[in-house]
């Protein structure tokens, strides 16, 4: 951005009358310091604001093929792009396109679909409140629901197991509860990394006596020994030992862990048995469920030591107030729904939820990931939700789910998807299985990317393809009744406004919901709504959502307040649940199978620190001592030496699953702390290896987390380096 650039836009992070950082979702704490934002939010924020412009010129002389050569790192490097393209069938290169014949051509496609559902919408977590409802708005208008977006290959299986037994698919706990809290369990997250500020949050838990218990294959910086910047500059040098004890648990070892924790609360009698007879139901079943699994299974299944079990135990037991944090680490497996609700089930057993300082926090990588599904970015709506919509909306909407993302491509590779339209985010990378990803997007008739850069996704399309730019969140949006602000919502719930301050990189940018009601109203023309009218000032699009959605009154008013609203949260505000039976519900699930064959591995893909989801910003990996690569493969150092292997020499990975192979080549081995069997390497660059069809049962969310392979020596076909 350039120094002066970036010292004016970094003031203007998280702050009340800047712009939401478009990297993770961590709230923002009611007193912000002058500089709100995280290495990773300032990486985020200087990543969108860069100068470099990827023009029309440079693309007429680059051919997807020749960029296709690039690495993603590369790719994100050259820049924004500045004017809207369209590349033919015929034609190997993107050619200039002006706004209104995109509309022509999206529109004609879209009413060229034999049936709404040969239609499909998918949405990035970074859309905002205001783009996210209108484009719902249309798609339903339309008439499909097939409204994919990122959640279902993050956090859909904290949403169905949560929605199962407390009656709402988020989080209960606001950021104030961490100054609360005497206990809390970070599992499955590397928050150090993926939602960095949440160490400062942690660190001041830890200031008020809150014992932090880290549940993770590996042991990472952020969660051993925490420095928060600004405190040099108070001259407070000692670093922060976050946590009180790490549980370096096996792949998929999470469940047998909490049946473990489980049994010890039972048997320590740490059960709040006024709470559990009054609020819940299920109980008995539930803890015969536990009693029954063996200490042998626990110990084998979780590779864990019973005296680190006990301890955590024994921290859990004493606790009056536990809040328990996830991510990835517990989503992403086959019993990513199951292992969520056996968390439900050990905090519920002590009355954890809807009480200062304790109840759920499964943590969004994505800053608006969770404000999407709120305002109706849902393939699989209830009832109630599109009966409210229908009555704001004012037409009748369809009431057959659509599909999720993985079911988004089956449809394409079976041919049953003319127009592919995404609303942000590099679709093809984030995606399991890219082989099969890829061929299932080529043979889609038109493929529409809303995006602000260059990535995989556009240069992996169908027959014809349009980029559509638009601003990005750092930037100034002025609209026919001037400047216009959008919002979020956070991880926990609280809603609040986002105002773009710069200007934007190119005058031929233009903003997500000026894009959807343009599509809308050149598609549809005002049938429906009048598109352009409620783009014309986004305080239209608000009032619709009052309208439209449970929780969103008065939220013209509402929005505007300093840190805004928050959202109803009955578990949270009043310890009721909005199940069947308005009780909280213990759910019973059987150990996983965890074991695998002689000689296979069980592989997790993750972030480096130098990325952000798909997008990477370097190809360092400090934290870990990597540097320089993203094509690594961090083995245990046992496991090497048992196979005669060494450091940075190159293997080949094969998965299996139900019979099929994915082979990829090519990885250097990086000796690491992981548990024996196991293997960690970086998306995207592993996501081919992850089978389309290997999900988590009832979520559908693609296990990222659990991928069976064997390893074969690669040293015999590269170079040596
Ligand atoms: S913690 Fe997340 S939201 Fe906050 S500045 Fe860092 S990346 Fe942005």
């Amino acid at each position: 951005m350039g120094p002066v650039k970036t010292v004016k836009t970094l003031r203007m992070v998280n702050q009340k009358e800047g712009f939401d950082c478009p990297g993770c979702a961590w709230p923002d704490p009611e007193h912000r310091t002058a500089f709100e934002f995280c290495e990773n939010g300032a990486k985020a924020v200087a990543d969108e604001a860069m100068q470099a412009k990827v023009t029309p010129e440079f693309l007429r002389k680059n051919s997807v093929q020749a960029l296709a050569e690039m690495s993603d790192y590369q790719l994100n490097n050259l820049g924004r792009i500045a004017h809207p393209v369209y590349l033919s069938p015929e034609s190997s290169t993107y050619e200039t396109i002006s706004w209104d014949d995109a509309f022509n051509k999206i529109a004609s496609a879209l009413n060229a679909c034999s049936n709404p559902d040969r239609a499909v919408f998918y949405t990035s977590g970074r859309t905002s409140n205001e783009a996210a409802f209108l484009y719902q708005a249309f798609v339903r208008a339309f008439g499909t629901n097939n409204l994919p977006d990122c959640s279902n290959m993050c956090h859909e299986s904290s949403g169905k197991g949560l929605g199962q037994t407390i009656g709402i698919g988020k989080g209960t706990v606001s950021l104030e509860d961490f100054n609360h809290a005497d206990t809390i369990l970070v599992i499955g997250q590397n928050p150090g990394t993926n939602h960095p500020r949440m160490l400062t949050a942690l660190r001041d838990a830890k200031n008020n006596g809150a014992r932090i218990i880290h549940v993770n294959p590996l042991p990472e910086a952020g969660l051993s020994r925490f420095k928060h910047p600004q405190d040099y500059m108070k001259g407070q040098l000692k670093t922060t030992k976050l946590a009180d004890l790490h549980l370096p648990v096996r792949i998929g070892g999470d469940a047998a862990l909490l049946k473990g924790l489980i049994k010890l609360q039972l048997e320590a009698n740490a059960v709040d048995q006024d709470f559990i007879d009054k609020k819940t139901e299920g109980f008995e079943a539930m803890a015969d469920a536990a009693r029954s699994v063996s200490w042998n299974e626990i110990l084998r299944d979780s590779g864990l030591e019973r005296e680190d079990i006990d301890k955590a135990g024994e921290m859990l037991s004493d606790s009056k107030a536990t809040i328990a944090c996830w991510a990835m680490g517990l989503t992403q497996h086959r019993n990513g729904v199951a292992v969520i609700q056996e968390v439900v089930n050990l905090l519920l057993m002590n009355g954890h939820v809807g009480r200062k300082g304790a109840g759920f926090c499964p943590v969004r990588g994505h800053s608006n990931v969770q404000g999407d599904r709120t305002v109706g970015i849902w393939e699989a709506p209830s009832e109630a939700f599109l009966d409210r919509m229908e009555t704001g909306l004012g037409f009748e909407i369809p009431r057959h789910h659509g599909h999720d993302v993985v079911h988004a491509i089956e449809a394409m590779l079976n041919n049953e998807v003319d127009v592919f339209f995404c609303m942000g985010g590099n679709f093809l990378s984030a995606t399991p299985d890219t082989d099969v990803t890829a061929k299932a997007i080529e043979n889609v008739g038109l493929t529409v990317q809303v995006s602000t850069k260059l990535n995989r996704s556009h240069l992996v399309t169908g027959k014809e393809a349009i980029i559509l730019p638009c601003l990005g969140r750092t930037e100034r949006d002025i609209q026919a009744s001037g400047e216009q602000f959008v919002s979020v919502e956070n991880s926990m719930g609280q809603v609040h406004r986002s105002q773009g301050r710069l200007t934007p990189p190119s005058n031929d940018l233009r903003s997500e919901p000026w894009i959807v009601a343009q599509m809308a109203q050149a598609t549809l023309g005002t049938e429906h709504l009048d598109w352009l009218h409620l783009a014309s000032d986004y305080d239209h699009i608000r009032a619709l959502m009052e309208r439209s959605l449970s929780g969103f009154e008065d939220y013209n008013e509402r929005v505007r307040a300093p840190n805004g609203f928050a959202l109803p949260n009955p578990p949270k505000d009043s310890q009721s649940f909005a199940t069947p039976t308005g009780l909280a519900q213990f759910t019973e699930h059987p150990l996983p199978d965890v074991q695998v064959s002689d000689g296979e591995f069980v592989l997790m893909t993750l972030r480096s620190h130098d990325q952000y989801n798909t997008t990477i910003y370097g190809l360092n990996d400090r934290y870990r001592g990597v540097h320089g690569h993203r094509r690594v493969l961090f083995m245990n150092a046992d496991d090497m030496v048992e196979r005669g292997w060494k450091s940075r020499q190159k293997v080949a990975i094969t998965s299996h699953f139900n019979g099929d192979e994915r082979h990829s080549e090519d990885w250097l081995l990086v000796p690491y702390e992981i548990p024996r069997g196991n293997l960690a390497a970086y998306f995207p660059e592993a996501n081919s290896l992850v089978p389309l069809h290997s999900t988590a049962a009832v979520s559908n969310t693609p296990t990222s987390k659990w991928i069976v392979c064997t390893l074969s020596d690669g040293s015999a076909n590269s170079e040596e380096e």
